[in-house]
C-alpha cells in the first residue's frame, strides 16, 4: 500500500522542522528491504511503550538485517531525522517513544548467534525477546535471568542449572 505523505497530518513534525519527511520516506523505502511504515495507524502503535508517555513517531523502520539499520542510520542522519532503537517497548519511562524514525528490532533481527557456556556468553540480535534465547540456552542447561517479555536491553545475569 502506498501512502501520501503530504495528505498526512504532519502537525506533529513542528517539532523537527528540518526533516523533509517525504524524501525521508521515499529514500528509506527504495533503499530497505524491511518494512517502512509512515502511516498513521503505524505511528499512533508506536507512539507509546509501557509508560504514560506519548510521542507520535515521524515513522516506523522494521529492519531485516544489519544492512538495514546501516542504511536507515546514514538515511536518517542524512536528513537530519532523529532515530531510535526499539526492542520489546517494555520500558516505562518514555525511552523508545519519540518525534523520530523508530527502529523495531523485534520483528525480524532477533535470533541467538551464538551461546557459549564456558565463557558464560550468550551473543544475540538486539530484537530476540528472553523467552526466545532461554529456549536455546537450557539446551546447555543454563538460564539467562529478566523479566520474560523485555528484549535484550535488559538482560542481567547468567545462572548454571546443576
Ligand atoms: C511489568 C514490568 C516489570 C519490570 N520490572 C523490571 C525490573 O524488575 N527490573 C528492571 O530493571 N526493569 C524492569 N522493567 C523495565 C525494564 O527494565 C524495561 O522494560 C527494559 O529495559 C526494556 O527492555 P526492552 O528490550 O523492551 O527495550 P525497549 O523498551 O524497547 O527500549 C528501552 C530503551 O533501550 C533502547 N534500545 C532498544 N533497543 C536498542 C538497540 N538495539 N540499540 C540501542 N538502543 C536500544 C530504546 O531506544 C530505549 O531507550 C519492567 C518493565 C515492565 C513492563
Amino acid at each position: 500500500m502506498e501512502y501520501n505523505i503530504s495528505n498526512l497530518p504532519l502537525n506533529i513534525h513542528d517539532k523537527s522542522p528540518n526533516v523533509d519527511v517525504e524524501k525521508l520516506y521515499n529514500e528509506l523505502k527504495n533503499k530497505l528491504q524491511g518494512e517502512v511504515r509512515f502511516d498513521d495507524g503505524t505511528r499512533a502503535m508506536y507512539a507509546t511503550d509501557s509508560s504514560n508517555y506519548r510521542q507520535v513517531p515521524i515513522g516506523v523502520v522494521i529492519p531485516r538485517n544489519l544492512q538495514d539499520i546501516m542504511i536507515t542510520t546514514n538515511i536518517c542522519h542524512k536528513y537530519g531525522a532523529p532515530l531510535l532503537s526499539r526492542g520489546g517497548g517494555t520500558s516505562l519511562a518514555g525511552q523508545c517513544c519519540n518525534v523520530a524514525v523508530v527502529m523495531d528490532m523485534s520483528k525480524y533481527y532477533n535470533k541467538v548467534i551464538s551461546i557459549n557456556k564456558d565463557l558464560k556468553l550468550a551473543s544475540v540480535e538486539p530484537g530476540i525477546v528472553l523467552d526466545e534465547l532461554n529456549k536455546q540456552a537450557k539446551k546447555v542447561r543454563s538460564d539467562i535471568r529478566s523479566g520474560s517479555f523485555n528484549t535484550y536491553t535488559l538482560y542481567l545475569g547468567w545462572y548454571d542449572r546443576k
